[in-house]
């Protein structure tokens, strides 16, 4: 394995039971890069991060973390990683500072604490408030604030910004871009495509336990799939907005023509500029849900992979 690579998996597979989680994962993630992985509720991605911490063991497949093979040496694996599970189970009867006290304890002498105050700081996390008492947001934090403190080599992070209002999400993109700027390689879940697309250097798309794509993010926005509610001031003749390459009219504009919903595939740029003829009193956007997009991509048969060949 080449040196550049911080980790690998090639033909990950794994059942729990009847149920087929993976069916053959290959990636490859360089070192030093922000790279996400995208996909749908049930797809794999908690599936595959647990396999790369020898959390739970595939039936087959080969894996290579930082140059180890953590089946062999979980313990190397897991001194040079942080890691933010799905869910982060905390002891309710401790204090925020003393339960980071307990994960650094378990990394051992080599953590730096200072670290700990200027992340919590940056994320309005209080210390001193009990488990109990934080709410779901905020027990994301603590979790953040675990995951980054050891300042380790990699960050395996399931759903780092899950529960955070928008203005946390964007300092934990900041904050992961500075790891990363500082040498870290950043490996996250996401199953929201412009969360991946604003932060990613490279994309891995699961579904249903296989890599159905890698790409760079750019290729995300021709994926995004909108709808948007417009209301108007006016009766209008909505007919000239279904002409426009992308957009296609969701259900029968209202009897008066006073309210119409458009779904749109890809840029939205056209049909803004042509919205500009009309008077609009209001507009709402509102993203499908990922499966939603996936569905409607890859029955089209428009897969960027499809373009390709
Ligand atoms: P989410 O975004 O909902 O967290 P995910 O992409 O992380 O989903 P996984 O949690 O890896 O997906 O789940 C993959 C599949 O394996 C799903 O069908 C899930 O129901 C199943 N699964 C996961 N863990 C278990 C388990 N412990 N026992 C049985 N089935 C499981």
């Amino acid at each position: 394995m080449s040196d550049s690579i911080a980790l690998m998996t090639e033909g990950l597979h794994k059942s729990y039971g009847r149920v087929v989680a993976l069916r053959g994962v290959d990636l490859e993630v360089r070192q030093g890069e922000i790279f996400g992985f995208l996909g749908p509720n049930g797809a794999g991605k908690t599936t595959t991060i647990r396999c790369l911490l020898d959390l739970i063991r595939p039936d087959s497949g080969t894996l290579r973390v930082l140059g180890m093979d953590p089946q062999a040496d979980p313990v190397g694996v897991r001194a040079r990683t942080g890691y933010l599970p799905g869910e982060l189970n905390l002891d309710a009867n401790l204090r925020v500072r003393e339960v980071l006290r307990y994960f650094s304890q378990l990394r051992g002498a080599k953590m730096d604490w200072s670290q700990v105050p200027r992340l919590a700081q940056r994320l309005d996390l209080d210390l001193e408030t009990p488990v109990k008492n934080l709410s779901k947001g905020n027990k994301q934090k603590v979790g953040v604030v675990q995951a980054l403190m050891p300042q380790a080599d990699l960050l395996l992070l399931d759903e780092p910004t899950s529960g955070l209002d928008p203005l946390m999400q964007q300092q934990v993109h900041r904050m992961l871009r500075e790891a990363c700027a500082g040498g870290a390689t950043v490996f996250f879940s996401s199953h929201i495509i412009s969360e991946v697309e604003a932060l990613a250097e490279h994309v891995a798309i699961i579904r249903d336990g296989r890599i159905v794509e890698v790409a760079e993010p750019g290729r995300l926005v021709a994926m995004t799939l909108r709808r948007l509610h417009i209301r108007f001031q006016q009766p209008v003749d909505v007919a000239p907005l279904a002409r426009i390459e992308g957009v296609s009219l969701v259900g029968a504009a209202d009897r008066n023509g006073m309210h119409v919903t458009v779904q749109v595939e890809g840029e939205v740029d056209r049909l803004i500029k042509a919205l500009a003829a009309f008077p609009v009193r209001d507009l709402e956007t509102e993203h499908p849900s990922l499966e939603e997009v996936f569905l409607a991509y890859y029955q089209t048969g428009k897969a960027a992979g499809q373009e390709d060949h």
